[in-house]
């Protein structure tokens, strides 16, 4: 197989604000393999340096370093046992899954089946998703959070760590109705002992969970076992998935090695009792379209946070419709795709 890499630079409609930092553009790698058939399967890279410490320029070149391994490959029946050689020449998860989600693809369109059904699941449902509040300001936020609700939405996700939090979300709170679940996210910025105190006193506003109060397993575990709200674990579920830590895990197409790692982790994780949902990290459609074909076989427990194409300045080919994305249609990853990229 050829592998052709193109850089892609998204904008943002606003800048996107954790506790990781402020975010305005979104570059990603668009992967293509390239069959002696002709036939083309498409996948991204999508690290986030800010927040997962991966450089753009570094998953490159691991994905280069793959070039002569694909090279003598047709991707046709050993992409397990290609994907495995890959991942000791490339060891960047983030390189892995675009080439699992380039190869998944490809197999889909050689097959004219949708990725969905290549997993052996049954005809999907739509994917219950949540609405990410982007602005740090009450009454942004309160509009944002209003907005949601009229969309149909009924779960929302509010960055806390950012000062002001018991103000943003009491104010997302009035704004989104009492049937509203809203899911908080710290990115890790609290301490035990603050995100503790902090989360006492957002409790009594309604909250589903807490994502990454803190960074850390043990941490994670200490803020589960005294906070009178359910965490999730994040960034530090590396690791995590032999034993429970806390309620939720939120797993990641980038962060799992794409598709097939993404399977694995949801496997471990329900076999200890963790309840999973999937999010993006601010993936382009190949990765958010990759990880609603993967909820067609996890099912995940929670709304996931998948809803994030909006965020980004450009057409979205996958728009949430009551507050839920429907699996694309089509092989492989899905027809109407690529648009977005340009390509
Ligand atoms: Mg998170």
């Amino acid at each position: 197989m050829r592998l052709q890499i193109d850089l892609i630079r998204a904008r943002l409609r606003a800048p996107f604000v954790s506790a990781s930092g402020s975010l305005r553009t979104r570059d990603l790698l668009l992967v293509a393999l390239e069959g002696d058939d002709g036939v083309i399967g498409f996948g991204e890279a999508a690290p986030l340096q800010g927040y997962d410490g991966v450089a753009l320029r570094d998953v490159r070149t691991a994905l280069e370093d793959c070039r002569s391994v694909l090279a003598g490959s047709d991707g046709a029946d050993d992409r397990a046992d290609l994907l495995a050689v890959c991942a000791r020449t490339a060891i960047l998860p983030h390189a892995i899954a675009a080439l699992d989600l380039a190869l998944w693809d490809l197999a889909g369109r050689r097959s004219g089946q949708p990725v969905w059904q290549l997993l052996g699941a049954l005809d999907p449902d739509p994917v219950e998703v949540n609405a990410t509040i982007a602005r740090t300001d009450r009454a942004g936020a309160a509009r944002e959070a209003a907005r949601a609700r009229a969309a149909g939405f009924r779960c929302l996700k509010v960055k806390v760590g950012l000062g002001d939090d018991a103000g943003r979300v009491a104010a997302v709170r009035a704004a989104a109705g009492p049937e509203m679940a809203i899911r908080l996210d710290a990115n890790g910025a609290w301490s035990v002992p603050e995100a503790v105190a902090a989360l006492g006193a957002l409790a009594p506003a309604g909250i589903e969970c807490c994502e990454e109060p803190v960074h850390g397993l043990e941490e994670i575990a200490r803020v589960a076992a005294e906070a009178p709200v359910a965490v999730a674990i994040d960034e530090s579920s590396a690791g995590a998935l032999h034993r429970r830590v806390c309620d939720s895990v939120c797993l990641k197409v980038v962060r799992c090695g794409g598709i097939s790692g993404l399977l694995d982790a949801a496997r471990r994780a329900c076999a200890v009792g963790y309840e999973v949902y999937l999010a993006s990290t601010l993936d382009g459609p190949l990765g958010i379209a990759a990880a609603l074909h993967a909820a067609a076989v996890i099912r995940p427990d929670r709304p996931c946070g998948l809803a994030t194409l909006g965020l980004l300045d450009r057409e979205d080919p996958l728009p949430p419709r009551e507050g839920r994305l429907s699996v694309p249609a089509g092989p492989g990853l899905g027809a109407g795709l690529l648009a977005w990229y340009g390509a």
